[in-house]
């Protein structure tokens, strides 16, 4: 396997750091818990998404576009690491927004993400949930090709088999860094939605051989569809790789999607709890639709006995607080004092 032969563009603080979380580790009486800060990659605030766009935009920038197009839900957090790249890169960006929530907070609407695109330059339109976002995408790019420009379109969450090049190279990043400091890591777990950050990361991970097992916690769609949508992802990844034909197999792919509840974006009693434990344990921020999700799932695992007093977990946090901002009445919070 070799990832240097596929176009690049810096964009991210990398390599990220792998840190224990101690306190987190003895509140929960074990597994020993350790946390990789895709959170801190930097760009625009950071998250998981700078790592892909390093090669999507490094393949808009070889085709020539001058302009580049992508969508997601209102809060995205891809959306705006991608208005953010575009504008370092000198590229115009067009952002389709998907109402998945219906919420109507002027927060949730127009802060956090929302606003950072903006502020990024991007132009911002706005379609109902539950809309074709790709084929809005096309219809988009068809009329900026009909006014002369080159637009170059990015799936939603940058999920492709060239984005999820992003997450093999974070697999090796991982794996270097445990054999650094001499640590055997017998899980990963983080959240997954559009599938290009579990599909990168269980390719990077079977490529080495390195016998590590990924756990996705879904926060969209049910289990059967998006270990489907991870599997397919990553076999489509290893071949873009050149790796054999039969290198992923269904018992790589694994996700658990009982802590999403009522739906996309819509916050859980588990998801409070756990982005406050964090907070509060680890002055570490995590995210209301992703990460929190995510370690929502894995506090409850570790309840059920799931992982072993003695092995070492890895939560990938893949960044998103600031849609923290766009979900201010989601968290009731301590009083103030006189
Ligand atoms: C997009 C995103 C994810 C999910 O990654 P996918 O590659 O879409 O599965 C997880 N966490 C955060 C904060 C995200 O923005």
């Amino acid at each position: 396997m070799n990832l240097a032969r596929f176009p690049r563009v810096r964009l991210g603080h990398m390599p990220t750091p792998l840190e224990p979380m101690e306190n987190l580790s003895r509140h929960l009486g074990g597994p020993k818990l350790w946390i990789k800060r895709d959170d801190c990659t930097g760009l625009s605030s950071g998250g998981n998404k700078t790592r892909k766009l390093e090669y999507l935009m490094a393949e808009a920038l070889a085709q020539g576009a001058d302009t580049v197009i992508t969508q997601g839900a209102t809060q995205s957090n891809h959306a705006r690491q991608t208005a953010a790249a575009a504008a370092k890169l000198g590229l115009a960006c067009h952002i389709l927004l998907e109402d998945r929530t219906g919420y109507t907070d002027p927060a949730y609407t127009q802060s956090a993400n929302v606003l950072m695109d903006k502020l990024h330059g991007a132009t911002v339109s706005r379609r109902p949930g539950g809309a074709d976002m790709q084929a809005e995408m096309e219809t988009l790019a068809e009329e900026l090709r009909n006014s002369g420009k080159r637009p170059y379109v990015i799936p939603g969450g940058g999920s492709n088999p060239v984005g999820a090049l992003g997450y093999v190279g974070a697999a090796l990043e991982l794996v270097n860094q445990a054999s650094e400091i001499g640590l055997r890591i017998d899980h990963v777990v983080h959240a997954t939605g559009s599938a290009g950050t579990q599909a990168g990361l269980v390719t990077g991970l079977v490529a080495l051989n390195s016998g590590i097992p990924v756990l996705g916690i879904g926060v969209r769609a049910p289990r059967e569809k998006q270990e489907a949508n991870v599997l397919a992802l990553a076999q489509r990844t290893a071949d873009h790789l050149g790796l054999p034909k039969d290198t992923i197999r269904a018992e790589h792919v694994r996700a658990n999607c009982d802590y999403v509840g009522q739906g996309y974006g819509i916050p859980t009693q588990g998801m409070v709890d756990a982005v406050k434990l964090l907070a509060e344990k680890e002055g570490i921020l995590l995210d209301p639709v992703y990460s929190g999700k995510g370690m929502a799932g894995l506090i409850d695992l570790i309840g059920q006995g799931h992982f072993k007093p003695e092995e070492n977990v890895v939560f990938i946090h893949t960044g998103g607080a600031v849609g923290l901002f766009g979900y201010p009445s989601a968290f009731d919070l301590p009083a103030e004092a006189a």
